[in-house]
């Protein structure tokens, strides 16, 4: 018998009554022990990771049960919230050591910052890109930071009607539904040398702050001193979105800034994310708990630009790319990758390293992620196909008056996608990839697994790592 306070969700069953019993879960590392290297689609569900700082009640308990079983016995994955829901219409319960122990501490944590910014009572500081739950005794057991989590489950069923999407330009080509694409560019040459692309996103937010369609924008900038860090801002001046153009290749927990904002009451909004944040962004807009905080995001945010996204990397990765090009990190004023990982200097001189060495340093966590296209975004902007221009994909109405009207008042000139045939190619492509043969985030072996299967690269694991299928025996004939 394990004792109690030793265990965590998945050592402890409930019963009907409350009590905890010991339960036939195995461990990560017996589970290991007894099977081959290679994780089979949704084979290490509901193991329990050892040395979990929680220990949890038993309603919570009882959630983390349901959720499971309905995760494992193949039940709709939008009914999966059913196992919150309906704890909530019974009292509540204490969702933060829920999401801590399912999702934070399994190490499936991607950093998206939607269950900090929407907690109501600040329960959580945000820490080496995962949430901390510094002030959990304050939890109100409204239950909105598991609404928000994209790793707990996909976004509702009814998210396209609530955004407005566009008939579709296309049969689904794997990427989101979106009405048309362009390429697109700031018309302002300054604007366009500093940006990372084609300056479109720098464009749209500038157009919308100065027209007042905007009254702030939640996008990524810079830490001072180390020019790849990025950081959130609630930038409300010109100057602000000027100064956070461009790309960091590290993760920017962009949407912490939507705390400040609400705070502050600055509105209309928009933001700019990679997939993972505009989908915190759209099920706090979306949940159906409903409280102030969660209402607030629905009515003010009136933007979501998603920035296309194969990975972000390690903060390490920056050492080590100025190893691989033979330079202080200090001396690096951009980075693009293009195939090859571009870095500019601070005098202009460009380098370039592998992107495939690069690839080994990204970070683990992007591994719980399936959206290179930003599909749940109002407009989705990358950097494949027309050298400094931004490949756009348009996806709402709200994403359509943004980009016309940024067109109309001259700011962005545009030109079709049939220009350079290959950006709608190589989206395909790199969507289909960030697919290809993953479950869903839940249903991934978790972060121990993942150590004790010595694979942590999120880029090959469900390629050629243990999650690839196995080889079929060839035909002996
Ligand atoms: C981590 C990451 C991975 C990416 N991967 C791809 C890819 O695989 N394929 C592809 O085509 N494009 C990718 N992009 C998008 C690409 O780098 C450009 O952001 C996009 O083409 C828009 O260019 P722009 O000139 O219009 O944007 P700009 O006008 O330069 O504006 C860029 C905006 O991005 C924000 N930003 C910068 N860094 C971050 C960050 N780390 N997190 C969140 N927001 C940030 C800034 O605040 C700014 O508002 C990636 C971007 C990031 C941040
Ligand atoms: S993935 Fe996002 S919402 Fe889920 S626990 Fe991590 S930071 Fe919170
Ligand atoms: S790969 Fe996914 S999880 Fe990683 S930064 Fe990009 S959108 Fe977020």
């Amino acid at each position: 018998m394990v004792p109690a306070s030793k265990t965590t969700r998945g050592d402890l069953r409930c019963d009907d009554t409350g009590a905890d019993t010991e339960t036939k879960d195995r461990t990560v590392a017996s589970d290991l022990s007894q099977s081959s290297s290679r994780v089979e689609r949704g084979s290490t569900q509901g193991l329990s990771v050892e040395g979990s700082k929680h220990s949890v009640d038993s309603k919570t308990l009882r959630v983390g049960e349901l959720y499971r079983s309905l995760r494992d016995q193949g039940s709709d994955p939008n009914e999966w919230a059913y196992a919150w829901r309906r704890e909530l219409n019974r009292g509540g319960f204490r969702a933060v050591d829920f999401l801590m122990d399912e999702v934070v501490e399994s190490g499936k944590c991607i950093g998206c910052a939607a269950c900090v910014a929407i907690c109501p009572v600040d329960v959580f500081d945000y820490v080496d890109e995962k949430p901390q739950d510094t002030r959990t005794s304050a939890c109100v057991l409204c239950v909105l930071c598991v609404e928000a989590c994209p790793v707990l489950r996909p976004v509702d069923n009814d998210l396209p009607t609530m955004l407005h999407q566009l008939s579709p330009a296309a049969e689904d080509q794997g990427f989101g539904s979106y009405g048309y694409g362009v390429y697109a560019r700031s018309t302002d040459p300054e604007l366009v040398a500093n940006a990372q692309d084609g300056g479109l996103v720098s464009a749209l937010l500038l157009h919308g702050l100065e027209e007042g369609d905007l009254k702030g924008v939640v996008l990524g900038d810079v830490e001072p001193d180390q020019t790849q860090i990025g950081r959130p801002l609630l930038a409300t001046t010109r100057e602000e979105v000027l100064g956070a153009a461009g790309s960091r290749y590290t993760y920017s927990p962009n949407t912490l800034a939507l705390r400040e904002a609400m705070r502050r009451g600055v509105a209309p909004i928009a933001v700019v994310g990679v997939p993972c944040q505009v989908d915190g962004v759209r099920l706090q807009q979306n949940s159906s708990i409903s409280l102030s905080t969660a209402a607030w995001y629905r009515d003010n945010i009136s933007l979501v630009i998603g920035l296309l996204c194969s990975e972000a990397f390690t903060h390490e990765s920056i050492e080590k790319l100025g190893e691989m090009i033979d330079v202080a990190p200090i001396r690096i004023e951009n980075i693009n990758i293009k195939g090859k990982v571009v870095v500019r200097l601070d005098n202009g001189e460009v380098r370039t390293a592998s992107l495939k060495r690069y690839q080994d340093f990204a970070r683990p966590a992007c591994l719980y992620c399936l959206d290179y296209g930003a599909e749940n975004a109002d407009i989705s902007a990358g950097g494949i196909g027309l050298d400094n221009w931004t490949l756009t994909l348009v996806r709402t109405e709200a994403g359509h008056r943004a980009l016309q009207g940024a067109i109309d008042a001259g700011w962005v000139e545009i030109q079709p996608l049939e220009t350079e045939p290959r950006g709608m190619f190589l989206f395909e492509r790199l969507a289909a990839n960030k697919k290809k043969n993953r479950p869903l985030p839940a249903q991934m072996p978790d972060l121990a697994q993942r150590e004790a299967l010595g694979w942590l690269n999120p880029k090959t694991f469900y390629t050629t790592g243990p999650g690839a299928p196995a080889q079929t025996d060839k035909d002996p004939s």
